[in-house]
């Protein structure tokens, strides 16, 4: 099992789950079978007590669940039937790990966030994308994790450490991760500094970024790659642009011309990329 972990910096509706289903989509076109799974580090158990007027519509899965949207994305971009259990979040981790401390699971430790719920949601992330998801049947090749929120909020870090701990749970050639962030345009200038602090906020909490997936609302100027890529400790071709577009499903054909599957399975040490003609 090979797992993509897209987080997001500088700030939150950047555009994560569309970069996230896109890469999805462009392993699907190369033969693997691909799995989601929706972190949202929020309390509530999930998203069907939520205001649509603050978080959006709730999509509700064939099981009854009630969840972000960017599992519709995931259903749409990548044909597959996903559960309640592909969305993560923080009131469900904790409920799992109170239910358990209430059994005695623990037998008499002190329940804790480290190593306790960060242990939880590993645990659940390896479960849960083993799952099938399509009418193969089958065990999926590739998950997508999302991580929703910004690396760095108080509420996202049990999640951070939890990935963190997990790339040596799984191996490096089994973990790769795009960190998308925000490039602004200030008097006509594109600005990489908040891209580079992002991406160093990253670093410090002990996660290095395989793509980083600028949006932008124009593409990027070649002195503009070249800064991120000093900076921010990636090859210039590991810097993709994602700018603004019509249509937010033209994503997969912009990331797929940037060649994201090759950098993505030079890390994850993929043979079968070749286009999967039944796909084109
Ligand atoms: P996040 O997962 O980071 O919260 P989303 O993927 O839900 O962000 O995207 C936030 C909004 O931005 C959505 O309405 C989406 O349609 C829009 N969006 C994302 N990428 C693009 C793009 N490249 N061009 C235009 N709109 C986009």
């Amino acid at each position: 099992m090979k797992y993509v972990v897209v987080s997001g910096g500088v700030i939150s509706g950047i555009g994560k789950g569309v970069i996230a289903s896109s890469t999805g989509l462009l392993f699907k076109t190369r033969g693997f079978k691909v799995s989601a799974i929706k972190i949202d580090p929020y309390m509530n158990i999930d998203a069907g007590t939520m205001s649509p007027l603050e978080h959006g519509e709730v999509f509700v899965l064939d099981d009854g669940g009630e969840v972000d949207l960017d599992l519709g994305n995931y259903e749409r971009y990548l044909n597959v039937t996903l559960t309640r259990e592909n969305n993560i979040t923080t009131g469900k981790i904790y409920s799992h790990v109170i239910e358990r401390e209430r059994k005695g699971d623990y037998l008499g430790k002190t329940v804790q966030v480290v190593p306790h719920i960060t242990n939880a949601i590993q645990d659940w992330i390896e479960r849960v994308a083993k799952i099938p998801v399509d009418d193969s049947g089958e065990e999926p090749d590739i998950c997508i994790v999302e991580l929703g929120g910004t690396v760095g909020d108080i509420e996202s870090a049990p999640f951070v450490e939890a990935l963190r701990q997990f790339q040596f749970r799984v191996g490096p050639e089994n973990f790769a991760l795009i960190h998308v962030s925000l490039i602004p345009v200030v008097n006509g200038e594109q600005k990489t500094k908040p891209t580079q602090v992002a991406v160093r906020d990253l670093r410090g909490l002990g996660l290095s970024a395989d793509i980083v997936a600028c949006r932008c609302t124009h593409k990027l100027e070649k002195a503009t790659t070249d800064k991120i890529s000093m900076f921010c400790h990636v090859g210039p071709d590991q810097v993709l642009v994602v700018h603004d577009l019509s249509s937010i499903y033209h994503v997969p054909l912009l990331l797929d011309q940037q060649k994201i599957v090759e950098q993505l399975s030079k890390k994850l040490k993929l043979e079968k990329i070749s286009v999967n003609p039944a796909f084109v």
